[in-house]
């Protein structure tokens, strides 16, 4: 599929009314980056990177950087550069403690108010995704995960994701929202005409570039009660 940056852009901020679809990622977007879970998981990929490898863990850090700008992620720089099996991988980076997610009543009352499809994008693994969202509470809401498997391991932001997304799930990108804490995460989501949220929570920061952000939520709960408000006509959410 194709789509022209600068035409999408204007297509990106339509109404949040007409949206069908609700696509999140999940890590540090449904639940705050404080929650420490995700700097569990990084801990974990240095772990396996240092014991596969054989370094110690500052040359394991160094060797993500270089798999991360060659190949996007970790696991895809291991599955290239040593054939690695990605569910080996996932399994030991996803081990670890979900107990310190609190369960979130308010994501699961906003969740509830807004209608249509929602789905769950994310570079990590189905099981990992499924106990986040039993431990947040709002596992009731999400129809669909497209996982690292069902991405082909191919992880965002590389263009091919986006697509096999809305392949798999037969998205209409102009009615389609993706909310995400990483902003160049929703570039390649705008280029295909979806509507852009960038969850700010504290760890990741836009840069200069931030047109294919079409709103920012600073707190995805009041965001979504905004949005939920507006498609029931009771006002207008301003786009950033
Ligand atoms: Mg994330």
């Amino acid at each position: 599929m194709s789509g022209r940056h600068d035409s999408s852009l204007n297509a990106g901020r339509a109404r949040l009314g007409q949206v069908e679809a609700w696509v999140f990622d999940l890590d540090n977007t449904l639940y705050p980056a404080s929650c420490d879970l995700f700097a569990q998981i990084n801990r974990r990929i240095n772990a396996f990177l240092s014991n596969f490898l054989g370094v110690d863990p500052a040359e394991a850090r160094e060797v993500q950087q270089t798999y991360i700008q060659a190949h996007r992620s970790t696991l895809r720089g291991l599955m290239v550069e040593h054939g690695l099996d990605p569910e080996i991988f996932l399994d030991y980076v996803h081990a670890i403690d979900h107990s310190v997610l609190p369960e979130s009543p308010a994501l699961d009352r906003a969740l509830g108010r807004i209608e249509g499809r929602k789905l769950i994008f994310t570079n990590a693994s189905l099981s990992h995704a499924e106990r986040v969202m039993e431990r947040l509470g709002v596992r009731r809401h999400f129809q669909e995960v497209f996982d690292a498997a069902a991405a082909g391991y191919v992880p965002k932001p590389e263009p091919e994701a986006y697509e096999r997304l809305v392949s798999r799930h037969r998205l209409e990108p102009r009615t389609t929202v993706l909310f995400e804490d990483i902003a160049r995460h929703l570039k390649p989501a705008a280029a295909l005409g979806m509507t852009t949220v960038w969850v700010r929570n504290g760890v990741d920061d836009a840069g200069a570039d931030r047109d294919y952000i079409h709103h920012v939520a600073d707190d995805l709960v009041a965001w979504l009660e905004a949005a939920a408000a507006e498609r029931g006509g009771a006002g207008r959410l301003a786009p950033c």
